[in-house]
């Protein structure tokens, strides 16, 4: 279904952005009306990253009068291989400064305010309040409940983006539109996914392309709210599967009985996302408890090892495409998902101590339950995993 425009025209395009938004200008739909209405939007997006780098690329050359960023992160070399907003010279700066830095070289007519924070229940709905639409580019869920969640609150659309590996999603949330079946994030996905099931892109990976094409549909999607032009996907799950080329929509529709915008809703406020996502399952963090070793000492009980004082097995639960890229030198591979079927077993015994590894100590810790559970009582696993490794011990490997 069509909507009527989400902003009023500005009074007046200058000669100079009459010039540079032609292009727009002599499609019928967009036209004068919808540049000015492009020039009086105000949206707000969140993340510089995957995802936000695009976004804010595009909304930012099509003639978005005012851009807010939010992002509190800075510019690390392995966001380069598809965060496009940024280059080689902002390694170490602030994303939110690198991206308004970019934005002022794409079209210096956009207003950029900076919100240099990390988003969270005292500042979400501030912030939010004056813009008219927001567009997602996070990768956690906690931040997504909670975006969806003050979206609602403040009656924003809320444009919505995922992405994983070769595989993308893209829809826009709304639920408080009148006389539409228009769902929220959480009717679609009532609870966020067991901890540890779904990885990050940080633990996972994604194709770097694939943000420009996810971040390009939330983009399309807001010019078409904005604007009032076409038939925004509300209502509507977009699917895309790169390495098939396929794009799918399936109708989503309102749950009655979504905890948020649902008949008898129980979220009426902002809530505890963190615990509603959880960061470490309850049995993980049962099974580390008392059975953490950092990376320093994991360094001597190897040297240890190597003299032959100490004998243990060091198992890295990544899998193989991550031990490719870096490792603990004197580690086998076991990955995460042979503790989950059992098959460990064949492979581990009881006779020697077992030192579990990952990449940050989130699936070594799933793992170290595993085992426990199985009668490794003297089982222990490394936080901060590889990672702090080679922040700590061996800066000459690579990190991702
Ligand atoms: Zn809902």
């Amino acid at each position: 279904m069509s909507l009527p425009a989400l902003v009023e025209p500005a009074a007046e395009l200058t000669t100079d952005e009459v010039r540079r938004y032609s292009r727009h200008l002599i499609i019928p739909d967009v036209g004068m009306t919808g540049q000015k209405r492009l020039k009086n939007a105000k949206v707000l997006v969140i993340g510089a990253g995957g995802l936000g780098s695009p976004a804010l690329l595009y909304l930012a050359a099509a003639g978005v009068g005012t851009l807010g960023i939010a992002e509190f992160d800075e510019v690390d070399e392995s966001n380069l291989q598809r965060q496009i907003i940024h280059g080689q010279s902002d390694i170490g700066k602030s994303k939110a400064i690198s991206a308004k830095e970019s934005i002022a070289e794409t079209n210096p007519l956009v207003n950029v305010i900076v919100h240099d924070e990390r988003l969270d229940n005292d500042n979400v709905l501030e912030i939010f309040k004056d813009y008219d639409l927001i567009v997602d580019g996070t990768d956690n869920f906690a931040t997504r409940y909670m975006v969806n969640d003050a979206a609602y609150f403040l009656n924003k659309p809320y444009v919505w983006g995922s992405i994983y590996r070769f595989d993308g999603q893209a829809s826009v949330f709304w639920p408080t539109l009148e006389g539409a079946d228009a769902p929220c994030y959480r009717c679609l996905y009532p609870e966020p996914p067991p901890p540890g099931m779904v990885p990050s892109c940080a633990e996972g990976g994604v194709l770097g392309v694939l943000c420009a094409s996810i971040g390009s549909i939330q983009v399309n999607e807001a010019i078409k709210l904005l604007t009032g032009i076409g038939d925004p996907a509300v209502g509507k799950l977009v699917i895309y599967d790169a390495l098939e080329l396929e794009w799918r929509t399936l109708k989503v529709r309102k749950d009655p009985n979504c905890a948020l915008c649902g008949e008898n809703a129980t979220v009426t406020e902002l809530i505890d996302y963190e615990t509603f996502c959880g960061a470490v399952s309850e049995e993980a963090s049962e099974a580390a408890a008392g059975s953490t070793i950092s990376v320093t000492q994991l360094e001597s009980m190897l040297k240890e090892r190597d003299e032959g004082t100490r004998d243990f097995v060091l198992v890295d639960v990544r899998e193989q495409n991550e031990y490719e890229i870096n490792k603990i030198p004197g580690s086998v591979l076991i990955p995460k998902g042979d503790f989950l079927n059992g098959h460990v077993f064949d492979q581990l015994s009881q006779d020697k101590p077992v030192v579990l590894h990952c990449k940050t100590g989130v699936r070594s810790a799933e793992a170290l339950a595993v085992l426990k559970g199985a009668g490794f009582s003297d089982a222990v696993h490394v936080g901060g995993g590889v990672v702090a490794w080679v922040n700590q011990i061996d800066p000459s490997q690579p990190s991702y």
